[in-house]
């Protein structure tokens, strides 16, 4: 079984990104089915030899500012539900915000393979993007760009090694 790789995080902190540069071929969408996939795209990647599915989760409506926090929790708790692992990104330029923390707090509570993956980390200091996020409570953040591919192979090593 491939195993399934989950992303997370509260908007534009680069998820979409991320998935996008996990399944760069048109033959690694899954296509999405209506009903079933309400707020996911599923695609296939490839780290060496080893396969795994990769989820992408959004669909967090930015106009309902009214239960953001807990909302951002459901979104979160559904999410969980169908990973083996979880990638949390967060945003490195912007720090560690509330609903950071609120996401936190769902995945320390559920107990799932959780990785820290800080975005956006192209020209920052590692030390810096690491020291910052480890307040999450989840373990050894990494820096990442999913943007420039920095430290992606790193990452996905980590959250596969079980697998
Ligand atoms: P999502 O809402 O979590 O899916 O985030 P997106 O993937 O849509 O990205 C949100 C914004 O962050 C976009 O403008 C991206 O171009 C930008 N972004 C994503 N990854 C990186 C990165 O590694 N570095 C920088 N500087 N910007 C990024
Ligand atoms: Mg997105």
């Amino acid at each position: 079984m491939k195993p399934t790789l989950v992303l997370v995080g509260r908007p534009n902190v680069g998820k979409s990104t991320l998935f996008n540069r996990l399944t760069r071929s048109r033959e690694a969408l899954v296509a999405d089915v209506p009903g079933l996939t309400r707020d996911r795209h599923y695609g296939h990647g490839r780290i060496g030899p080893k396969p795994f599915l990769v989820v992408d989760t959004g669909g967090l409506d930015p106009e309902a500012q009214e239960g953001i926090l807990a909302e951002m929790a459901r979104q979160t708790r559904l999410a969980v539900d169908e990973a083996d692992v979880v990638v949390f990104l967060v945003d490195a330029r912007q720090g560690v915000t509330p609903q950071d923390h609120a996401i936190a707090e769902e995945l320390r509570r559920r107990g799932r393979k959780t990785l820290v993956a800080v975005n956006k980390a192209e020209g920052l200091p590692l030390e810096e993007a690491r020291t910052e996020f480890f307040e999450l409570g989840l373990g050894e953040p990494i820096p990442i760009s999913a943007a420039h591919g920095d430290r992606v192979a790193e990452l996905l090593e980590r959250a596969l090694s079980d697998f």
